[in-house]
């Protein structure tokens, strides 16, 4: 037999420009294939694992390392990830191992680097775990941290990670995140019966033993309902559904009727196994339902337009029962996972544990578990942020993305800088599986597809059931404040709306988009503006913490009474933040109870589930918040939307700025009234004149796309182009300068496309780092988009290899 050997490529998750070749031992040579991760040694003794992006026999020219061994039996990666991976590496100009190390849970990558941590927080038993394993427990127990090599020595192998994986997945060893986060493995305790009882003769046996006793019959007729829902049943819910007291329970768990056990349970949840078959829909919902179907035929994509309240999300349901089988599979986008539980229990209801939930806030285990079942094929939905389409999908037959327009389905970093709508759509044509992208405010691009037949276009134009549009009224701020009509941030109309709202027992959304208690704070004596030491930005005041704020690199400083340069007393709060918003309303309406929903309350974990949830239970009457309150929130009782102040929202920087704006206010507005009540939005703002607002007045999305379109096509920006934005930093200006001018120097001389700049951004430092910009705009002359970006990347590789610009970091976003 000729000894031909065998090389694979292996994709690493670091930012190398490709991936990098080795040879495989001949042992492993027959069983190694496309997607199996492997560990590999990269530099001098480190460990990596990668993945195989080929197998081939063409030997490298410098003589290539052997990979160390395979870790999986089957491949972890599906050939369709692999090619999805190569599309974003190519269109957002990064290199496929960046691809790679966000797509793959931190779970599947340990590295020489990743170090295991005892979870002292760990209550379980060990038993099931492998010998091997056990021995790993043993030493982390003893030593409290480990480094793979540390586990390799160990066991005297080089292949410990199924070892590793039986511990992570158990919860017993964990990462550095997890020390700090604390990650306790929840368990519970259940309730089963009595193995002498789980015939059908034991139950009548039993049954009639517990004759005399109603109580204990009582309880054990709640089990039987509750275990026909549940594959376990846990201890509380049955004392809930029983409704009896403990001691009852107790009783019979001595009498050996019932046992009582702990188990682990997965966070991902247990759930019903019996799910709602009935959907009803209305006869729009239905006609739209049709439409689609019938545009999905002879299209990929189709818009769903439908205004806020018209009954999406049955709609989706409807679809992804059409579209899921034995073998298909369903993606569901939404922009921010954190805000859907509403969504997630919906679609629950109807396809039980079909349903995964991906989420970047889940530990590494869960990660690692979600990506598991979605490769087996056990879950057929997944629902998750844009990350959610890195998950090893056997064969997705529909992808949806939920609020479509929405801003942060971009990733703005760390590269890949990819557009998760616009990457869901390439994922589903990969796949062969069609798209529904669904909203009340299209953004211009998707509607622009749509007006040229790229996709196919549906609308629901009226809200579901009784429910109308809200009526929408605009408040001058100038002339209140000129006729003394105003109460601090609140004008007196807007005060007499949310008193009479309040009255009648609705609730009240208020919308700013800004958090914090005041933007900046000033010295009156001798001018000073507090603001970053890292940022070109002012400190905002936070006044529950005490503190001044950066928002964008954190930095903070308690709050001293006396000015920083010159120790004057005379400071002074400008400007306004939900803080301050919450604050005044609630001695505005001291009864009233007020709830804030922000990033800052996000940060606290489930805070912010508390709140929503609170509201939807009609716990707060008003709700003052950011962008937060905006998303998708469906709360049937809100009777009143208050727009603080539009002014900050017209005047946001950058060519969307108009198609944003028109966005947030549809959208906050659209929270007013559902179902059957008739809502209302206050918009407050000094400008009252702004053509923007009369089209949001009269919800008339066309024809603000029609002037926006206009403006788009006449300054030629997208859909009429694709901008590539080059942002470039360095901690030294002067070095900054020179880069700048020398790649766009360099880039005009390259391409055949208008170059925009060097500028300096609206920012100018960040983080210490001073910011230039440069913007590519393509135009009808310019080379094929794959070409062009070649070239770009040429001069860039040029620029980093530039003896002066050795420490200039270069960013490109596409499609910013
Ligand atoms: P959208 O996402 O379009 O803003 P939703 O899907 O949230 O709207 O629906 C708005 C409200 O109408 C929800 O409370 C939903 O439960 C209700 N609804 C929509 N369609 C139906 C239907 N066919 N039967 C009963 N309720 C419906
Ligand atoms: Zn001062
Ligand atoms: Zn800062």
């Amino acid at each position: 037999m000729s000894s031909k050997t065998t090389y694979v490529d292996v994709i690493l998750p670091l930012a190398l420009p490709a991936p990098f070749t080795y040879a495989v031992p001949v042992e492993l040579a027959e069983l190694i294939q496309v997607g199996h991760r492997v560990i590999v040694p990269f530099k001098t003794n480190k460990l990596y694992t990668g993945i195989v992006y080929k197998v081939h026999g063409s030997a490298p020219s410098v003589k290539p390392r052997l990979i160390e061994t395979i870790v999986d039996e089957e491949p972890l990666v599906t050939p369709f990830q692999l090619k999805f991976w190569d599309w974003i590496a190519q269109y957002y100009m990064c290199t496929i191992g960046e691809v790679a190390n966000a797509a793959l849970p931190s779970g599947l990558k340990i590295s020489s680097e990743t170090k295991f941590f005892f979870n002292e927080y760990y209550e379980g038993d060990y038993t099931g775990l492998t010998d091997e394993a056990f021995t790993v427990v043993q030493a982390l127990k003893a030593r409290k941290e480990l480094y793979l090599k540390d586990v390799q020595e160990l066991l005297q192998k080089s292949n410990v990670h199924h070892a590793m994986q039986q511990l992570f997945n158990h919860g017993i060893a964990i990462s550095k995140e997890e020390l700090t986060y604390r990650y306790k493995p929840r368990y519970e305790t259940f309730i089963k019966l009595h193995e002498n009882y789980r015939s059908d003769e034991g139950l009548e046996k039993l049954f009639n033993e517990t004759a005399n006793a109603p109580k204990q019959q009582e309880l054990l007729l709640a089990y039987i309902g509750l275990q026909k829902q549940y594959p376990m049943v846990k201890k509380g819910e049955l004392l809930k559904a029983a409704n009896c007291e403990p001691g009852v329970l107790k009783r019979m768990v001595e009498k050996n009727i019932f046992k009582e056990f702990r188990s682990e349970v997965s966070r991902l949840g247990i759930f019903l196994s019996e799910t709602e078959q009935n959907l009803d829909l209305s006869a729009t919902q239905h006609r739209a339902y049709n439409e689609i179907k019938a545009q999905l035929a002879t299209k990929q994509t189709v818009l769903l337009h439908g205004v806020t309240g018209s009954g999406k999300t049955l709609l989706y349901i409807e679809l992804i029962r059409s579209y899921i089988d034995s073998l298909s599979q369903c993606l569901f986008l939404v922009p921010e996972i954190a805000l859907t539980a509403q969504l997630i229990n919906r679609l629950r209801k109807y396809f039980g544990n079909q349903v995964g939930v991906y989420h970047s806030k889940f530990n590494l285990h869960e990660r690692v578990e979600i990506w598991n079942k979605t490769l087996s094929g056990e879950y057929k939905i997944l629902i998750g942020a844009r990350s959610a389409l890195f998950l090893p999908f056997k064969k997705l037959a529909l992808v949806i993305v939920d609020e479509e327009h929405d801003s942060s389905y971009k990733q703005s970093d760390p590269a890949p800088r990819y557009q998760g709508r616009d990457a869901a759509i390439m994922l589903a044509h990969l796949h062969g599986a069609k798209v529904v992208l669904g909203t009340a405010t299209p953004s211009i691009e998707s509607y622009f597809n749509a007006t040229r037949g790229k996709y196919g276009l549906v609308e629901m134009k009226e809200r579901y059931g009784q429910g109308r549009l809200p009526k929408i009224e605009l408040i001058n701020l100038k002339t209140s404040r000129k006729q003394g009509e105003i109460k601090g941030n609140f004008s007196n109309r807007l005060i007499d709306e949310i008193s009479s709202a309040l009255k009648a027992h609705k609730q009240i959304i208020l919308f700013l988009n800004r958090r914090g208690y005041a933007e900046y704070m000033q010295c009156n004596t001798c001018d000073y503006v507090y603001s970053c030491k890292k940022c070109d930005v002012t400190l905002t005041y936070h006044k529950y913490q005490n503190k001044l704020i950066c928002h964008y690199c954190n930095y903070q400083i308690n709050l001293d009474q006396k000015c920083m340069r010159c120790t004057s007393p005379d400071l002074e709060i400008r400007g306004k933040g939900t803080e301050q918003i919450e604050e005044e309303i609630a001695e505005l309406f001291p009864d009233a109870r007020v709830e804030r929903l922000d990033l800052d309350a996000l940060k606290t974990k489930t805070g912010y589930i508390h709140t929503i949830a609170a509201f939807e239970n009609h716990e707060i009457d008003i709700l003052v918040g950011t962008q937060m309150v905006t998303k998708g929130l469906d709360f049937d009782r809100v009777g009143l939307v208050g727009i603080i102040d539009a002014d900050r929202l017209i005047y946001l920087p950058g060519f969307r700025s108009a198609e944003r704006a028109f966005q947030l206010l549809t959208q906050v507005s659209g929270r007013a009234g559902r179902k059957d009540n008739e809502g209302k939005v206050i918009i407050q703002t000094s400008n009252p004149a702004h053509p923007l607002f009369q089209l949001v007045m009269e919800h008339n999305y066309k024809e603000f796309y029609r002037t926006e379109i206009a403006h788009r096509s006449q300054f030629i920006y997208p859909p009429f182009t694709r901008l590539i934005h080059i942002n470039l930093k360095e901690k030294d200006v002067k070095a900054l300068e020179a880069a700048s001018i020398w790649l766009a120097d360099n880039l005009k001389k390259t391409i055949k496309a208008t170059i925009l700049g060097p500028a300096v951004p609206y920012i100018s430092k960040l983080n210490n780092f001073f910011q230039r910009e440069l913007l590519i705009k393509p135009t009808s002359e310019s080379e094929p988009g794959p070409l062009l970006k070649q070239k770009i990347s040429s001069v860039l590789i040029n620029l980093r290899h530039h003896k002066d610009f050795k420490k200039v970091i270069a960013q490109v976003d596409v499609d910013a």
